[in-house]
């Protein structure tokens, strides 16, 4: 299974030492770290304690967007539950989730002080929350990398060959776009208000990773955005082709198609 672990704006060098160290024990490789603040580092090499292909392997980039392409499913960790409920899964249930999918599947951990925030988990199809004590919820990062890592290997070993999805996907990249889209053509028809967007895509976000839409279904209703963005053109389009197939020979467009 192709599994990728993203260490968001990590502060201690020795826990993307301790991640690695955690991926390359339960037989992980991809990981990738969003703007560390020190990396390579002596206590990051001394923390993986030989989990060095790992460590040297690990991807920097700058933004989330970069670490996320090319995933299908993403679940962002938390330890806290948030204002707006999200699907939400413990470890296990991400874990068996994402081993039956045959998608590949980004696991996002956040600061160690701030953990991730709301608009880093906009990009998220599912909450990972690991149920720990009501009073002190918060775990090292390193050591709820490998709660998840471990949960991951056991579904996996459950379930070596899982059925590949029916229809293809969408990427992450492709989800973006179309949030993009979506809240452009919601400001361009009025609905919604450009000076306090966020919950309403919020909202919306939530509903489509609900939802999982395919691909085809994406592009379907990227068609329908388009044309509620320039109706006239679009509309133009269809009646052009339609006109084209019923116009009798010679004749006008009649009364009926007129007034449609
Ligand atoms: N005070 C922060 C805690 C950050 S702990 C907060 O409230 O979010 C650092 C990271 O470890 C978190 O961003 C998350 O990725 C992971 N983590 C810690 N405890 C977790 C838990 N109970 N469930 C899931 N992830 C957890």
């Amino acid at each position: 299974m192709n599994a990728r672990f993203v260490l968001v704006e990590t502060s201690h060098p020795g826990n993307i030492g301790a991640a690695a160290r955690a991926l390359r024990v339960m037989d992980w490789h991809e990981l990738v770290l969003v703007r560390p603040h020190a990396f390579p580092h002596a206590d990051a090499t001394a923390m993986a304690a030989g989990a060095d292909d790992v460590l040297e392997g690990a991807r920097v980039c700058e933004t989330l967007e970069e670490a996320l392409a090319g995933t299908g499913v993403v679940f962002g960790t938390s330890a806290r539950r948030r204002r707006l409920d999200w699907p939400e899964h413990n470890a296990r249930g991400a874990a068996e989730f994402a081993a039956a999918g045959g998608e590949p599947v980004a696991f996002l951990f956040g600061r160690e002080r701030t953990g991730l925030t709301n608009e880093e988990l906009d990009a998220c199809h599912y909450l990972l929350h690991i149920p720990t004590a009501a009073d002190y919820g918060s775990l090292n990062l390193a050591q709820a990398v490998q709660i998840v890592a471990y949960e991951l290997r056991m579904a996996t070993l459950a379930n070596p060959e899982p059925e590949p999805p029916a229809e293809p996907m969408p990427a992450h990249e492709d989800l973006a776009r179309f949030y993009e889209h979506l809240e452009s053509s919601l400001t361009d028809i009025g609905f919604l208000d450009p000076d306090n967007p966020r919950l309403l895509m919020r909202r919306l976000r939530r509903f489509f990773a609900r939802s999982r839409p395919t691909a085809l279904e994406l592009n379907i209703l990227r068609g329908i955005l388009k044309a509620a963005q320039w109706p006239e053109r679009d509309t133009a389009a269809w009646r052009r082709a339609r006109d084209s197939r019923t116009r009798p020979r010679g004749g006008t467009i009649s009364e009926r198609d007129d007034q449609e």
